[in-house]
């Protein structure tokens, strides 16, 4: 993570998860999480029970939590999600911390606010964004090379959606309408012998014209 991502995590934490938790099951996330995303980057870290125990209360109670009250929140915390408990070593069992972005019930509440992070610009939805692939291809289509207008102007997935593409500045080049609805949902290999064909129909029947 780097620091926006810890900042926004932090937020996210302080705003959607600790309303789920405890004080106690949040004094331990918060120690856990911690150790391991602050400290190392880790998802994971690896602690002993009496550590947590001792370490994990101060800040907030002024005394350490009992070892079983540690041992009932950290299984609480497992069950609510929050946090993976794996195996147990001489230094300790291995807690691997989920974040917000990751726990159901906090995703939930994100989308009721609103507050999820705004996903990449939609290039294929949205008119103005559209404008800004025709103006950076000069209004010309990427397959045959032809002039388009703003009526017959189209926005071609060089990865089809269906094959997972997405509406990207990179995914996204103008087309013809012809060679749009040639390539639609092929990929360009897929389309590249039909799309050659079309163009040299199209230029033969030019020359044809040429010729009365
Ligand atoms: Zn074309």
């Amino acid at each position: 993570m780097d620091t926006e991502e810890i900042i926004q995590t932090l937020k996210q934490v302080r705003d959607y998860l600790a309303p789920l938790q405890t004080p106690y099951e949040q004094a331990i996330y918060n120690y856990l999480f911690r150790w391991s995303y602050l400290e190392t980057g880790e998802r994971s870290v690896r602690k002993g029970k009496r550590t947590i125990a001792a370490e994990s209360g101060a800040p907030r109670f002024g005394s350490s939590i009992s070892y079983a009250a540690v041992d009932e929140n950290l299984r609480s915390l497992e069950k609510k999600g929050h946090i993976r408990i794996g195996d147990v070593t001489r230094e300790g069992t291995l807690y691997t911390i989920l974040l917000p972005i990751e726990i159901p019930e906090c995703i939930r509440l994100m989308h009721e606010r609103h507050q999820l992070p705004e996903g990449p610009p939609d290039y294929f939805g949205d008119p103005a964004k559209r404008r800004e692939i025709f103006e950076r291809d000069q209004w010309v289509c990427h397959y045959c090379g032809e002039e388009v207008t703003e009526e017959n102007a189209c926005l071609d997935h060089l990865i089809p959606r269906s094959k997972g593409g997405e509406s990207t500045w990179n995914n996204l080049v103008t087309s013809c309408l012809e060679c749009n609805s040639i390539k639609s949902g092929k990929t360009y290999e897929e389309a590249a012998p039909l799309l050659l064909e079309r163009i040299k129909q199209r230029r033969m029947r030019r020359a044809k014209d040429k010729e009365r």
